[in-house]
């Protein structure tokens, strides 16, 4: 998986494209990644007890990865991933500007 968690990434496909938001989990298996307010499903809860309220919850759930490009902290375009390795170290970096991610 090329993308992180904590990653700014911006979509490039799908119905939230062009939009960017913070990557707060990451999925390998399903190859997804759930980011901060993107493709986020509204859910109401009924009320289980008498006296409580019905709920409307929003939770976010995951985007293919392929729909999404990361945005380099360094240079703030969208970039492709490179890997340096560095001794025993693989890093990423940005193919834009060079600088480690
Ligand atoms: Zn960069």
């Amino acid at each position: 998986m090329r993308i992180k968690k904590n990653d700014i990434v911006k979509m490039i496909a799908g119905k939230d494209r062009g939009k960017t938001g913070k990557v707060l989990r990451v999925l390998p298996k399903d190859r997804k990644a759930v980011v901060e307010g993107l493709n986020v499903v509204k859910k109401h809860t009924r009320p289980k007890r008498e006296g409580e309220k019905g709920q409307r919850v929003e939770i976010p759930r995951g985007v293919t990865v392929s729909n999404m490009a990361l945005v380099c902290p360094k240079c703030g375009k969208t970039s492709r991933i490179g890997y340096k390795t560095t001794g025993k170290i693989k890093v990423r970096i940005c193919k834009k500007c060079g600088s480690e991610i």
